[in-house]
C-alpha cells in the first residue's frame, strides 16, 4: 500500500468519524486493526446509510479517496471484489494482509505438494516475474499482474493419492482437507504431485478457465526449476483462459509465441538479453503458411506489435530445436546452420504436411480471463456485493486435453 492510499484510508476513517457518511458512529467494537498499523473499521458500518452506488460496501466518498471506481465494484477487473481488496473482509479472509490492491490486477493461488515437491521461492519468483512484467495496464498507473503465490501445505502420506486416477474426483478428495472453503471465492488452486490419470503428462487444468490445476512431474523426479516454472505457468495460463494456440486448440502453431504453445513450457524465450524467460504471448504475429516460409522475413507484426516488438523475442523453437534469429527477421526455421533467401515448405504441427495456413496469433496478456470459470468472483454474503459468475467454460473439464507428455528423459 502506498503512503498516498494510506493517507487517503486515514482520511478516509477521520471523514467517517466526522461526518458518519450516513450518520453512523464507529462502534467500539467494530475497531478492526489490519496491517499497515492502520486503524480501520471494519466492515465500514457507515455505508449502512450512505450512498453506495455500486453496492460493493464501500460508500461513494470513500471510493473517492481510496481512488476506487463508486460504480464498479471492480476497479481493476481482477474478478476480486473493490472491498476485499481495500479492507482485506471477505468471509474471515484477509486478503489486505496478502498483499491485495483494489487499484492493481491481483491474482492469488494457493499451492500445496506432495512430500518431496516443495515449491521452491526460486522456482515461484521465475512465474511471479514474468506476471509482474505483464503488459497490462491498471488503474493505479502501474503494468503487470501481481501473483500471489501462497505456499500452503504438504499433503500427508496417507492423503497423497499416487496417480490422481480419476483426477478431480481424487484432486477433490485432498482440497477438501487441504483448502479453506473461504479461499474458495478467490483463489486458484495447485497441487504439485506425482502424476495424473495413470499417464506421463506434466500437468492438467480443470477446464478453460478454471480455478483447479495440477502439475505431475513427480513421477520424473519432479524436474528442474525451469520445467517446474514453465509447467506451472502453462497451467496457469489454462486457468486464465489460454488455450494450447492462444485462442484455439491448435498446438505447435509457429507463430505463437507463447509458453501456452508446447515448444516453450519446458524452455522459455529469449528476452532482453535474457535466456529461458517465461510469458505468455505479448506480440501478434501474422498469419503464417507452412508452405511459404521465408527465413530472411521471419515473422510480420500486426498491429500494435511492431517489428521492434518482434526482434526483442529470441529462443524460436521449431520442431524440438532452438534456432537462431529472432522473431523479426533471420530465423533458421529448418535449423540447418544457414540463413536461405529463398521460400520453402515445412511442416511444423506434427501434421505430416506442409499446407497447414496457421492465423495470426494473439497477445495472449490482454485476452486472460480472470473469473476461475465462473468461480472466482463469488464474494462473501454480507460483506461486499456479488460479482456475479461472468464466463462459463471454453473448454469443459471433461474436454480437456492432458498438457505436455514427458518420460524420464526429460528428467535432466
Ligand atoms: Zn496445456
Amino acid at each position: 500500500m502506498s503512503k498516498l492510499h494510506q493517507t487517503l484510508l486515514t482520511a478516509s476513517v477521520a471523514l467517517l468519524g466526522l461526518n458518519g457518511c450516513g450518520g453512523a458512529e464507529l462502534p467500539e467494537t467494530e475497531l478492526t486493526s489490519t496491517q499497515q498499523g492502520l486503524a480501520i473499521p471494519l466492515p465500514i458500518p457507515a455505508c449502512a446509510g450512505a450512498l453506495d452506488t455500486d453496492g460493493d460496501g464501500i460508500c461513494d466518498l470513500v471510493e473517492t479517496l481510496l481512488g476506487t471506481s463508486p460504480t464498479n465494484p471492480d476497479t481493476d477487473g481482477d474478478r476480486l471484489n473493490d472491498y476485499a481488496e481495500s479492507f482485506g473482509f471477505g468471509g474471515g479472509l484477509d486478503l489486505t494482509a496478502l498483499g491485495a490492491n483494489a487499484r492493481r490486477k491481483d491474482i492469488f493461488i494457493e499451492a500445496d505438494y506432495y512430500a518431496g515437491l516443495r515449491p521452491t521461492q526460486a522456482m515461484l519468483n521465475r512465474v511471479i516475474s514474468a506476471f509482474a512484467k505483464a503488459p497490462v495496464t491498471n488503474p493505479d498507473g502501474s503494468t503487470g499482474i501481481t501473483l500471489h503465490m501462497v505456499v500452503d501445505q504438504q499433503i500427508a502420506a496417507a492423503d497423497a493419492d499416487a496417480d490422481l486416477n480419476p483426477v478431480w474426483t481424487d484432486f477433490d478428495v485432498i482440497k477438501a482437507k487441504y483448502f479453506a472453503a473461504n479461499r474458495a471465492p478467490y483463489f486458484h488452486y495447485m497441487l504439485f504431485a506425482n502424476r495424473y490419470a495413470g499417464g506421463n503428462s506434466s500437468g492438467i487444468s480443470r477446464g478453460i478457465p478454471a480455478h483447479d490445476f495440477v502439475v505431475t512431474l513427480g513421477f520424473i523426479g519432479g524436474g528442474t526449476e525451469l520445467q517446474q516454472a514453465g509447467t506451472l505457468m502453462h497451467e496457469m495460463g489454462h486457468n486464465i483462459g489460454l488455450r494450447h494456440g492462444g485462442n484455439d486448440d491448435a498446438n505447435y502453431k509457429p507463430n505463437y509465441l507463447s509458453i501456452m504453445n508446447y515448444e516453450y513450457q519446458f524452455y522459455g524465450f529469449g528476452i532482453g538479453g535474457l535466456n529461458n524467460v517465461l510469458d505468455y504471448s505479448r506480440v501478434q504475429v501474422a498469419s503464417f503458411s507452412e508452405a511459404a516460409v521465408n527465413e530472411v522475413s521471419g515473422f510480420a507484426p500486426v498491429a500494435p506489435t511492431t517489428e521492434a516488438d518482434l526482434a526483442k523475442i529470441s529462443g524460436l523453437r521449431f520442431n524440438d530445436v532452438q534456432v537462431t534469429g529472432n522473431a523479426s527477421t533471420n530465423i533458421d526455421f529448418n535449423n540447418n546452420g544457414a540463413i536461405q533467401a529463398t521460400s520453402y515448405a515445412l511442416d511444423f504441427n506434427r501434421s505430416g504436411s506442409a499446407g497447414n495456413v496457421f492465423p495470426a496469433s494473439q497477445n495472449d496478456w490482454t485476452a486472460l480471463a480472470y473469473d476461475g470459470g465462473g468461480q472466482i468472483g463469488f464474494a462473501a454474503p454480507g460483506f461486499t456485493q456479488d460479482l456475479g459468475r461472468a464466463e462459463l467454460f471454453l473448454v469443459a473439464p471433461e474436454k480437456m486435453e492432458p498438457c505436455l507428455t514427458v518420460d524420464a528423459r526429460d528428467a535432466r
